[in-house]
This record gives structure tokens, sequence and C-alpha cells, in this order.
């Protein structure tokens, strides 16, 4: 069942490298797809114009087969796609719960509603099992834990297609078990991950499918049900 597909992706940077060579990229509803490829493959560039960080120089984007035309991050929000970064965009001075709602409750305009911010974020915490406290200040937290407070913002910016930049780069094990976890838990309601990595052993463990890049083309997808342990 097809949410999203990119096709004939192509994207040349101004000094004349040209990342993505008409790439086609195809997502299902409710899976785990793993983008992988070697660092300078490709994966980041596809999905900073996904998520309308980038624009292609051609190629088309259809959700739900209609074509869309993603030319800023708010437009790639306001069509169910979130992102989750290597570096996190969060403010490091505000509570998890302002973090959460930044942006979309308003701020320092006299209404802005703490207690709403975190009973919202209680309640998606709840939903989706990424328990953080709401009050905590988020520069004194661990990296998974601002992660986790990523994910939870996007959800609630109503992202049914979540997009992860090598998420487990930052990770310890255990935190990277717990992403795991996490992640089945958002595929089971409904939600489509898209999983950048440059491992393939790593994702095999988690994903349904697999997306391969090299050299800023698309060289195969295949169903990870069909690879065997030392492929
Ligand atoms: P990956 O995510 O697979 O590591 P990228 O999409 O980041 O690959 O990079 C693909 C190619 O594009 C690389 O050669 C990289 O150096 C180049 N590149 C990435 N971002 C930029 C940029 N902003 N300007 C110029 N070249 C870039
Ligand atoms: P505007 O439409 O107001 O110019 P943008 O399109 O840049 O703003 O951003 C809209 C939303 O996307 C904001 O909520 C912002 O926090 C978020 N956003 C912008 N850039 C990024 C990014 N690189 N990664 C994640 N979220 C982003």
């Amino acid at each position: 069942n097809e949410i999203l597909r990119m096709e004939n992706i192509t994207k040349i940077y101004s000094n004349g490298i040209t990342a993505n060579k008409g790439v086609y990229f195809s997502i299902c509803e409710s899976e785990i797809h793993a983008l992988v490829g070697e660092n300078g493959a490709g994966k980041s560039t596809l999905m900073k114009i996904l998520f309308g960080l980038e624009q292609p120089d051609d190629g088309e984007i259809y959700l739900n087969n209609s074509r869309i035309s993603i030319t800023s991050p708010s437009l790639a929000i306001k069509n169910g796609i979130g992102m989750v970064h290597q570096h996190f965009m969060l403010v490091p001075s505000l509570t998890v719960a302002e973090n959460v709602v930044l942006g979309l409750e308003p701020r320092n305009k006299g209404f802005f509603d703490y207690k709403k911010a975190v009973a919202i974020t209680e309640e998606l915490a709840q939903k989706y099992n990424l328990f953080v406290d709401p009050n905590s200040i988020v520069e004194d937290l661990p990296v998974g834990m601002k992660q986790k407070i990523e994910i939870l913002k996007a959800l609630y910016r109503g992202a049914k297609i979540l997009i992860l930049d090598e998420p487990t780069a930052v990770l310890t094990p255990q935190e990277t078990v717990e992403l795991f976890n996490q992640l089945m838990h958002l595929k089971n309601s409904g939600h489509t991950i898209i999983f950048i990595s440059h491992k393939l052993n790593e994702v095999k463990q988690i994903s349904d499918r697999v997306t391969i890049m090299r050299n800023g083309r698309n060289v195969g997808v295949f169903n990870t049900s069909d690879v065997s342990e030392n492929d």
C-alpha cells in the first residue's frame, strides 16, 4: 500500500556535485523503510528534498498518488512529513513541554498555557510509549531523551511519515534497543518510518524493506525477510 513516491529526483548542488541522479523512492503505509548507503551516496539529500530543506533540479513527489510540491519544511509538515535530525532542532533552555508545542501554541502573547503544554506532552508520551518528564529542561537531558522529544514534536505536528537521519549514531546500545522498540510501536500505530543508515546489518533487524543508494542512485530495493543474516 504505497503512501509516498519520489520519481526521477535529481539534485545538483551549486558546487557542481550531482548528489541525486534520477532517484526513484517509494514507501508504504505502516512500514519501516531503511535508506542505506555509504557516506556521500545521496541519502540525506534525498530526505532533505522530501522535508523541503533542499529543492530538486528535476523530479516529482506524490503523496497518495497526488503530486505535491514541498518547497519548505512547513509544507512538508502540512503534508504529514516529519524529520528527526542527527543534530537536534530543540531549544535547549526550554522545557520538554515547551519544545513539543513550540511554534504551534502561541507564546509570549499572554495566552501561552504551560499546563496545557504539559498535558499535551503527557498524552502524546502515553499514546506513543515515549516517556519523558515534560518539566525537564532540554539541555539537562541525555541525547536519547532529546531524540524522543524530537519524535514527540513531529508527532504533535501530525507526522504520519517520520524521517530519522542516522538516528543510532548518537545513541548507546541500550538507547538503540529502546529506539527500535519505539519505532515498532509507531509502525503498529500506522506510521511510516524512513530510517537513514550506512549500516545494513543494523537496519536489517528492524526494517521491512531497504532501499540501497550508491553514487547518487537507487541501486535496489528489497524485502528484509529475503536477505540472509550474513549478506
Ligand atoms: P549521504 O547522506 O548518503 O552521506 P549526502 O546527500 O549528504 O549523502 O551527500 C551526497 C553528495 O552531495 C556528497 O558528495 C556530498 O559531499 C554532497 N553534498 C551534500 N550536501 C551538499 C551541499 N550542501 N553542498 C554541496 N555538496 C553537498
Ligand atoms: P516558515 O514556513 O515559517 O518560513 P519553515 O518552513 O522554515 O518556516 O519551518 C516551519 C516549521 O518547520 C517550523 O515549525 C520549524 O521549527 C520547522 N523546521 C524548520 N527547519 C527545520 C529543520 N531543518 N528541521 C526540522 N524542523 C524544521
